[in-house]
Parts: structure tokens; sequence; C-alpha cells
């Protein structure tokens, strides 16, 4: 199989058919960018399944020396709960996911799940736990079908379906010449951005990972496509620890606690009331975003 879309750094190490065993547990992880560096460590244990809590403590991080990205954090993600970060842009909001996902290692502190730190653990026992949507989305030139099952590829036709319809990708998929068998093409040509996007959720959907971690994963969608998928998202994530980083603020309002993130720094937690009503950082871009109280509605 050929990779049809964004190719990626690391696409030259990547050797995965999708009938591979493996495949489900490493495709949403194989094609970020990796540095060499990050290894197992060689007692490497399993993780074992559980309720998926995450903490990071203390966590400080640069990708290059004498520049920190982050400093002391300390954030805990609850199984059941959404959590959002938000920031402005450049705040190191994808940078605490990188790290969750072990694409990096803190340069101070820990990132435990479930009270175990996950650098003691295989990447793929630590990867089978979690799902990630970012804003890009790979697509391999094969049917749509078998595109949104790489995710699990054990899964049965109905499963991909359903997920499907939980991310509002049946209705367009449906309409295709070929449904659910129609090639994607080459470069994903046939599909728009949003299209895409949904095929990615769908993907994530179907695995039902315990973590799910979401990053601008809706910024291709109008504001009415996502306030759908952020209906299903409640429904599918009732006991997934859901991360969500979010730029239109409208998308994490209903968020079980908010993390506002600053110059690598967290600055502000809270629901979004605690958050307005505190007037600081979260309320200036709240502001920002809906000018005065117009986007009140939605906040608890
Ligand atoms: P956010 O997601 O909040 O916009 P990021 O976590 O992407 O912020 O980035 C935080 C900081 O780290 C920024 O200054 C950014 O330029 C830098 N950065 C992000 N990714 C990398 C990388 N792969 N290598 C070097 N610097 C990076
Ligand atoms: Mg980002």
């Amino acid at each position: 199989l050929l990779m049809a879309y964004e190719p990626a750094k690391r696409l030259s190490r990547m050797r995965v058919t999708i009938e591979s065993k493996m495949v489900g547990v490493r495709i949403m992880f194989e094609l970020l960018d990796q540095p060499e560096t990050i290894s197992e460590a060689e007692n490497a244990t399993t993780l074992p399944p559980g309720p998926g809590k995450m903490e990071m403590r203390n966590l400080g991080f640069a990708y290059a020396k004498d520049k920190r990205v982050l400093r002391d954090v300390n954030l805990t993600f609850e199984p059941g709960k959404t959590t959002a970060l938000v920031g402005p842009s450049g705040a190191g909001k994808s940078t605490v996911l990188n790290l969750a996902m072990r694409l990096y290692d803190p340069t101070e502190g820990n990132v435990l799940i479930d009270g175990q730190d996950i650098r003691d653990v295989t990447f793929d026992s630590l990867r089978a736990r979690m799902s990630f949507v970012g804003q890009g989305t790979f697509l391999f030139s094969t049917s749509v079908m078998e595109n949104i099952r790489v995710s699990r590829p054990d899964a049965t036709d109905e499963e991909v379906y359903e997920a499907a319809r939980a991310a509002h990708a049946h209705e367009f998929i449906a309409k295709l010449d070929e449904g659910y068998e129609t090639q994607v093409g080459e470069n994903g040509t046939f599909l728009s951005g949003g299209q895409r996007q949904r095929l990615s959720i769908a993907r994530a959907f179907l695995r039902r990972a315990e973590i799910l971690l979401l990053d601008e994963a809706t910024s291709a969608l109008d504001a009415d496509s996502e306030a759908l998928i952020k209906d299903a998202l409640r429904e599918v994530t009732k006991d997934v620890t859901t991360i969500v980083i979010a730029h239109r603020l409208s998308t994490v309002l209903e968020a079980d606690r908010i993390y506002v993130m600053e110059d690598g720094r967290v600055v502000e937690f809270g629901t979004a009331r605690e958050l307005l009503d505190h007037g600081g950082v979260f309320k200036r871009l709240f502001d920002q975003q809906f000018g005065g109280s117009g986007g009140m509605q939605g906040v608890q």
C-alpha cells in the first residue's frame, strides 16, 4: 500500500500493511514525528488495561537546548471526563500531547498512566490505550472502509458503519459513487479537508481506546458540523479520558475542566464558568472570540 496523503518524515521507516496485526496500534503514532532518541526501556513492561487516568507531574520540556517549551506543568486527566487545553498558539498545548504519546520524553517530571510512568512500558502497550486525532489525516490509497478500519483491523463492517455514523461521516460516504467501497484516490483528492477529518474521527471512535487525544481535530469543520460531532463525542467518550485542544472555544465550553496555558505554563484551570468569573486569560480569549457576552449560552 502506498501512503497517499501528507508524507511524513518517518515514512521510510514504516513498513506496515493494513493486514498486519499491529497496524491498529501503530497507525496513529508511526506517522507522527518521533525522534530516534526515544526508545523503549530495556526491561519495559506491558501497561495493563485500566481506567486510563493520566497525570503529568512537574513537567519541564525543551525540544532544543536553551529553549524551554514547558515549565512545571501539572495536569490531571480523569477517566470519563473531558479536559480541555486552551491558550494562545505556541503555548505548548500540542507538546503536552506529544509527551502523553511519548513521542518525546520530558526533561523534568513524569507522565503517569494509572500510576505507572510511561517511560517504563512498551510503546505498543502504551499506544494501544490511546487514540489520537490531529489536524492532518493520513489516508491510504484504498477504500473508505479500509481507511477507517486501519485503527482496528478486526472490526466488522457494522462496527465501521457505527463509528462513521458517530463521526457524522456516514452521510457523505453514502453519497459517494461506491459508498464505503469508494477508493479515496492517490491524494485523497476526492475528499474535502472536513471529510478527511471526519474519517480520522471515525477511526478514533472505532478504536475505543481508554484515552482519546484530540488536537484541533475539528478545525476543518464548519461550526454546525463541529457541534454535531461534539454531541457524538459526549456519547462515545462516556468512559474515556478525553483531552481536547481547540482554538474555537465553543468546542471546549462544556469540558469538565479547562487548563489555560500560556508560554509553557498552566496559568489557570477550572470550568468555563469559573474561568469567566475569574476574569483572567480565559476571559480575555473568550471575549476576543465572542465579542463580549454573545457566546454565553452554553456556559454552565
Ligand atoms: P501550541 O500547540 O500551544 O500552539 P506547541 O506545543 O506546538 O504549541 O509549541 C510550543 C513551542 O514549541 C513553540 O514555541 C513551538 O515553536 C515549539 N515547537 C513545537 N514543536 C516543535 C518541534 N518539533 N521542534 C522544535 N520546536 C517545536
Ligand atoms: Mg498545537
